[in-house]
């Protein structure tokens, strides 16, 4: 190829890559009201995505998480998320929420991994409707009305609460996002339990703001 037309085509990707629609994400900015608890992924919990129960027969995307208690891991993250959507918490994360007192909590120990248990927050966060993006994509099933994926796109979670920095509570969304049958919940704590769980040196996750609007 002459350098001339190597120059030309290399121009030509460029201007063509510019034209695609740059995606601006321009979430409104309002006040920090709690934080999601963002987990790092471990193994599946099934390795056979078709032998996963709580799928809907037609799509097979995920209707309700129904755990493996055979799953063995042995991470060291005090809430860690399988690649398939299942929370796994540490025997600290478990003492630490008793010391609390948290209710509402589901525990369920594993068989196979001592330390470890599935863990499920059952109170659902007051999200604001009008104001959280939620994105689908792909096809809609006629059975149950699920899309393929669903997410957040990278848009803020608004809290249709106004909680205060006293504010100390785990609960989760009412909303599975992700994709297939690998859709996941989403925890969300006050931003006093965030500040608790730091103290009590939980580790192996991070946190993302969740806010009001007004
Ligand atoms: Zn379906």
């Amino acid at each position: 190829m002459r350098f001339i037309d190597f120059l030309e085509r290399l121009l030509l990707r460029r201007k063509e890559e510019s034209s695609q629609p740059l995606r601006i994400i321009n979430n409104p900015v309002g006040v920090v009201v709690a934080k999601t608890i963002e987990p790092y992924d471990i193994d599946h919990m099934y390795d056979d995505p078709d032998k996963m129960p709580g799928l809907c027969p037609v799509c097979h995307y995920t209707i309700e998480k129904i755990p493996n208690l055979d799953y063995h891991t042995a991470t060291t993250k005090d809430i860690a998320m399988t690649y398939d959507g299942f929370f796994i918490v540490r025997d600290r994360f478990k003492r630490f929420c008793d010391e609390q007192g948290y209710e509402n909590l589901t525990f369920i120990p594993l068989n196979k991994s001592s330390k470890h248990y599935y863990f499920m927050p059952n109170d659902i966060f007051p999200i604001d409707v009008k104001h959280t993006i939620i994105e689908h994509a792909g096809k809609q099933c006629p059975q149950c009305g699920r899309y393929q994926w669903v997410g957040t796109g990278g848009h803020t979670l608004f809290s249709n609460c106004h909680f205060g920095s006293e504010e100390d509570f785990i609960m989760r969304l009412n909303i599975l996002m992700g994709d297939r049958n690998q859709k996941f919940d989403t925890i969300i704590v006050g931003l006093k339990t965030a500040e608790l769980m730091k103290q009590y040196d939980l580790k192996g996750f991070d946190y993302r703001d969740v806010q009001f609007l007004g």
